[in-house]
């Protein structure tokens, strides 16, 4: 039996509540207490959907295995759902207390999650009129105006700032670079009478070299020489590389090809981050004439407030965006660039008979705007579709990516008559040789490590990587496991 009488005797532990074993449902649980009660404090770092296969789904509507009302706080990385989305529904659990994000993290959430709960009111509404669920009816998870009301627990913490929850417990946010507002967490915590640092990765961006990531808004390169006794960390591409050319040429040869021929260019990308940066990439290459000036439509409704949230926040930018930026203004006001708000700018685009560049959402083509665009140009053999993103499998879009030759779309076959490219260059994630170049870094070795967020596979190789290279103790968490911080 641990005593906890005193701050000496606390031991702390972690348990993971998601990401164990897969890439989404973030959620890990730090208790400054023992596991015989609620001692001390309790704080979720990320709060992420479970998405993709049902299995993964479901784990949506579990409950945690504490109630919600006795965690204390959240420390949330990053604003991709899989970090955050599951926070509408902690809060209508119980939950009550600060949110903790950095500014533009907490701008992005402003959009993604009131859209999020829009989405889940839509695939309830769906499969009650289809008959297609065993729950009579079929509930959201949390609806569009829950997600709006959680906003007001948020709490702003600027980068390097250090917070402190309690007496104890204090952390601060450092730089991961993955997306716009997107955080590692250090935390400091007693254990085992002294104090221990932990760092949380969230999601990892690409490494310094910003010729094998160009098209970044961001500066680039996670925060370096980090020193933490405990570390928990993705492993998205745990077991990949990424093509290390500049994707520049290729991008220019395809429009250029694809516009000449009398095609158009659709886009599948999310509205958020990806299409931004696709824009400002599109934008150099029609300054410097590498492709013609055509029609350019950002066709989300999100689109123009995520652009708002970009602008907004300079401080995060590249030099290269920032140069851009003062050159050309802010993309809203581009000549030719057209952001398509209303459901009838978004049609009279496919009326158009003109060869346009279309850059619209979903990115994994599961539904949204992109779906009618899709429907109108996939026959068409002049035109082109371009994939700058990840593609799931079992989603639309991993299926015209790998060359089937019809696709259904509201209930019809297309043909895919369209030229299918993809560019796999635009990842925001460090690829294995980052990854390990990043922790090279590192002041010192943690004393544990334990891989998060990755398919088994990746997790597994990443280890032996870690193990071989640089001769770390490390060990791949498991779903609802619980570890001491030693
Ligand atoms: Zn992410």
């Amino acid at each position: 039996m641990l005593s906890t009488n005193s701050n000496e005797d606390r031991l702390s532990y972690i348990q993971f509540l998601g990401a164990a074993g897969v890439v989404t449902g973030s959620k890990h649980l730090i208790n400054t207490g023992d596991e015989s009660g609620r001692q001390g404090m309790q704080v979720l770092v990320d709060c992420g959907l479970f998405q993709g296969q049902k299995e993964w789904r479901e784990r949506n509507w579990q409950d945690l295995p504490l109630p919600a009302s006795t965690i204390d706080a959240v420390i949330l990385t990053h604003a991709h759902l899989d970090h955050c989305g599951w926070i509408p529904r902690l809060v209508k659990q119980g939950f009550h207390g600060p949110i903790y994000a950095t500014p533009a993290t907490i701008d992005l959430c402003g959009i993604l999650l009131p859209d999020s709960g829009h989405l889940q009111e839509e695939d309830a509404a769906y499969y009650n009129k289809t008959r297609t669920t065993k729950h009579a009816p079929a509930l959201p998870l949390y609806t569009l105006e829950e997600a709006k009301q959680c906003l007001t627990l948020f709490r702003p913490v600027n980068f390097g700032e250090v917070k402190q929850i309690d007496n104890q417990l204090s952390f601060r946010f450092v730089r991961a670079a993955h997306i716009l507002g997107s955080a590692m967490a250090e935390i400091t915590l007693p254990s085992n009478g002294k104090t221990s640092k932990l760092l949380f990765t969230g999601d990892i961006g690409r490494v310094r070299d910003t010729q094998i990531a160009p098209g970044r808004v961001l500066h680039s390169g996670p925060t370096e020489g980090e020193d933490c006794d405990l570390l928990v960390m993705e492993s998205t591409y745990g077991n990949r590389e990424h093509p290390h050319s500049d994707p520049r040429p290729e991008m220019a040869a395809l429009i250029r090809t694809t516009l000449q021929r009398g095609g158009s260019v659709v886009v599948p990308s999310f509205a958020v981050e990806r299409s931004q940066k696709f824009l400002f990439l599109l934008k150099e290459l029609m300054e410097t004439r590498q492709i013609p000036r055509v029609p350019v439509h950002a066709d989300s409704p999100m689109a123009i407030n995520a652009v708002e949230v970009f602008l907004k926040h300079t401080e995060e930018f590249s030099p290269e965006t920032k140069a851009l930026i003062e050159k050309y203004g802010s993309p809203l006001h581009w000549p030719n660039f057209y952001f398509d708000c209303t459901q009838a700018d978004s049609k009279k685009i496919n009326e158009s008979r003109y060869p346009s560049i279309i850059v619209s959402s979903s990115g994994m083509v599961a539904g949204g705007r992109i779906l009618h665009h899709l429907l109108q140009r996939l026959p068409d053999p002049r035109s082109l579709v371009l994939f700058i993103g990840f593609q799931a499998p079992g989603t639309r879009g991993f299926t015209i990516k790998n060359g089937a030759d019809e696709v259904k779309i509201f209930g019809q076959q297309v043909p895919i008559r369209a030229q299918v490219a993809a560019l796999e260059q635009f990842s925001d994630h460090a690829d294995t040789p980052e990854l390990l170049e990043w922790l090279h870094t590192f002041k010192r070795q943690p004393k544990q490590t334990y891989l998060v967020h990755g398919e088994p596979a990746a997790s597994s190789q990443l280890r032996e990587a870690m193990t071989k290279e640089l001769g770390w103790n490390v060990q791949v968490a498991a779903y609802r496991e619980k570890v001491q911080v030693e």
